[in-house]
């Protein structure tokens, strides 16, 4: 069991509390959606599960069974709108090189377990593809495909689907279900509440850089 969790996480910009006081707890297994107006920070949220923006005060915390994992934002991977690809290097290039520029410490996918993720996927075909000639899709799928080898725990979907079709949306959300039931935490954000409704065990809604409040299972159909 992976269980994400916050407490009282504060980030301020000058006089801007992009987060104030967050607190957060996400078990591995459910899909868990992340709404809000823009300016609730939703963002900066993502940015320092990320590792890219440190909080003024509390910590994000990463458990597997009774182990705390160090470096949080090495098992985490956001999956962006428009992917963080090399674009003139193959399929199979990108896989082998760590997200955003960064090497994932000592892990090098190896051939076999590169090309099960590909199959799984439904990508092996395009291992000798340049991510230039695939369609957005299919680089989006590279994207998730370099995470699920980098062995990341939380899967941040930052709205992924703005730019698909209803089809390759469909068969994305079948993924995130995948993730979710392989034991990962899975979180979704979207400005489309019919995504949550389709996806999504719980929603969060950030408000003024806080969860204001949390809406779960049934009654996210009746919203
Ligand atoms: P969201 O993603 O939900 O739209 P953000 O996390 O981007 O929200 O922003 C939360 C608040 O923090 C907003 O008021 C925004 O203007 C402010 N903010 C975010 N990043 C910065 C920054 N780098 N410098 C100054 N203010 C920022
Ligand atoms: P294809 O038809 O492209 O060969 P499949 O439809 O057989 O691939 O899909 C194989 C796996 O890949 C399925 O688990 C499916 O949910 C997933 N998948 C397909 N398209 C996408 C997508 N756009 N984003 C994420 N996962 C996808």
């Amino acid at each position: 069991m992976i269980r994400l969790s916050g407490k009282a996480i504060t980030k301020r910009y000058g006089a801007t509390r992009a987060l104030d006081g967050l607190d957060l707890d996400i078990a591995s297994g459910e899909i868990v959606g992340i709404a809000g107006p823009n300016g609730a920070g939703k963002s900066t949220l993502t940015r320092m599960l990320a590792g890219e923006e440190t909080a003024d005060s509390g910590e994000i915390t990463l458990t597997r069974g009774d182990t705390v994992v160090d470096e949080v934002w090495r098992r985490v991977a956001v999956v962006h709108q428009e992917p963080h690809i090399w674009p003139n290097m193959t399929v199979e290039q990108n896989l082998a090189v760590g997200r955003e520029g960064r090497w994932f410490g000592d892990i090098t996918p190896e051939p076999v377990s590169a090309k099960a993720v590909l199959e799984r996927l439904g990508i092996a075909g395009f291992a000798h593809h340049e991510l230039a000639d695939l369609s957005l899709a299919v680089q989006q799928r590279v994207e998730i495909a370099r995470a699920m080898l980098s062995d990341a725990d939380v899967y941040l979907f930052d709205e992924p689907n703005s730019a698909l079709t209803e089809e390759e949306s469909e068969a994305l959300f079948a993924t995130m279900a995948e993730l979710a039931g392989s034991g990962k935490i899975v979180l979704l954000i979207t400005h489309r509440l019919n995504d949550f409704v389709r996806c999504c065990q719980r929603i969060l809604v950030l408000r003024d850089g806080r969860i204001r409040c949390e809406i779960r299972g049934a009654e996210i159909s009746e919203t």
